[in-house]
């Protein structure tokens, strides 16, 4: 049992993984600034660390015990040290028994317990919560105060659809909504700190429904009345969720960019059906056509998985195909990770490894080439973007455009403003513009 301690005058919590992670990442960081606990300057050491971990992939928890070794501080000792996230949950307990320097271990459903467990941390008591309680951890955790313009709101956790690879299911639990009202109130909230963009997370947000079973676009039509709110983004989505009024709602809603992350993983069906993703390549193309019909220039966003067990080379080549006939704006792809207690770990046929680094290189080439075309056809464009951090050179500022393409310019601005600017050249990961005007909202 590690010694008594001071209790933690600084934190610091770095967060791995998806958004939802940076989300939770974000909250935590709030919850402990509740506790009288300071952010930890830039290059100091910090009383508490905060590990958010994540598990979707690699050797995520052999990850975690390297970082757990290397947290030493300045003076020879140890910080307290949590392991949070989707890490936690499916390690629990082994992170204790293998890593003597953690006192604390938090599943991504347990963490507005932390102050509790810190409580105990000091008085030398290690603790592990994993648990997926009833009360919900968001009704425990402190009001959102200062964010950026672009902020992130958890609309919905967990996932039911259980893609054989995939350790969501099994870490974050069942998928539940959130109720409408606390989202709309957390929405005003987010947008009194700061914020002018908000992004609705989920594993599959568009899964999301209220208590009276009301889709997505219900969400997104009460938020867009929010004064001072000019954007919405949602992400991640299911094909199969994708519903007509969700689709409409890319027409008829104006503060809704123009943008749709839809993961689509692979482009030969057996994969697809072995990987249990329960939609075709064909029934994911009608599902773009149908938006497309409504929102001509919609950007659109996946996510691919290369090497899945038993993929030939033919059956790979579907997916470099799917990828030319879609024309994305951009893209994520892995190679396959197995991950232990998923039923694709112990399927037969795992592709080497060598192959799979090939085919990313193919598939990465040809994601690549769309991503140019898309950002090239912009060129010549006026568009809002919303300006979200600093350049490097003086009067250089950087901000999305409505397709969340990077965008750079040099001219009078400050974080948080709406500038009017024509799209000048693309390059493959960003663009140039000239700032026309600003734009009032
Ligand atoms: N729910 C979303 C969906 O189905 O599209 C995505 C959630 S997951 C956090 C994000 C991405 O990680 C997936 O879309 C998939 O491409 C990738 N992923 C998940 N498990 C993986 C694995 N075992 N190996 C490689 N990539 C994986
Ligand atoms: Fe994982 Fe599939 Fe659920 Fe997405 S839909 S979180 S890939 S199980």
């Amino acid at each position: 049992m590690p010694p008594p301690t001071s209790p933690p005058k600084t934190y610091r919590v770095k967060s791995f993984g998806c958004q939802m992670n940076v989300y939770d990442g974000e909250r935590m960081a709030e919850l402990l600034g509740g506790q009288g606990i300071a952010p930890a300057p830039d290059g100091e050491d910090a009383d508490l660390v905060v590990l958010n971990t994540c598990h979707i992939r690699e050797k995520a928890a052999e990850k975690v015990y390297s970082d757990i070794g290397r947290l030493r501080r300045g003076d020879g000792t140890s910080p307290l040290i949590a392991v949070a996230g989707c890490v936690a949950q499916a390690e629990g307990k082994e992170i204790m028994r293998r890593a003597p320097a953690v006192s604390m271990v938090v599943g991504p459903q347990a963490y507005h317990r932390l102050p509790g467990m810190i409580a105990e941390a000091v008085e030398g008591r290690r603790a592990v919560d994993v648990d997926m309680p009833l009360e919900t951890k968001f009704d425990a955790l402190p009001a959102r105060r200062k964010v950026g313009p672009s902020a992130f709101l958890t609309v919905q956790e967990g996932c039911d659809k259980f893609c054989t690879y995939c350790v969501v299911p099994y870490t974050r639990g069942a998928e539940v909504s959130r109720p409408f009202r606390d989202l709309v109130d957390e929405a005003k909230r987010l947008v009194a700190a700061g914020a002018r963009e908000i992004t609705l997370l989920g594993q599959n947000v568009n899964a999301w429904r209220d208590e009276s079973n009301r889709g997505l676009e219900k969400l997104i039509e009460a938020l867009a009345v929010i004064p001072g709110l000019a954007r919405i983004r949602y992400t991640t989505s299911h094909p199969n969720d994708m519903t007509d009024g969700l689709i409409a709602a890319h027409r008829d809603v104006p503060q809704l960019m123009p943008f749709l992350h839809l993961p689509v993983q692979a482009g030969n069906d057996r994969v697809l059906k072995a990987m249990n993703r329960s939609h075709t390549a064909e029934s994911y193309l009608r599902v773009i056509d149908r938006v497309r019909a409504v929102c001509p220039d919609i950007a659109l966003s996946g996510d691919f998985i290369v090497g899945f067990p038993g993929e030939t080379d033919a059956e790979f080549d579907d997916t470099v195909r799917l990828v030319e006939q879609v024309g994305y704006a951009q893209c994520f792809s892995f190679k396959y990770s197995p991950r232990p207690g998923t039923p694709a770990a112990t399927m037969a046929d795992q592709v080497p490894s060598a192959t799979m680094a090939e085919r990313l290189q193919r598939l990465q080439a040809a994601l690549g080439a769309s991503q140019l075309a898309f950002n090239q056809a912009a060129v010549g464009r006026r568009c809002t973007i919303l300006v979200d951090r600093a350049g490097r050179d003086p009067g250089q500022w950087l901000g999305k455009s409505p397709w969340l393409q990077s965008v750079h310019f040099t001219g009078p601005a400050a974080i948080g403003d709406l500038l009017e600017v024509e799209l000048t050249a693309a390059g493959p990961i960003s663009l140039s513009a000239v700032p026309l005007e600003p734009v009032r909202s």
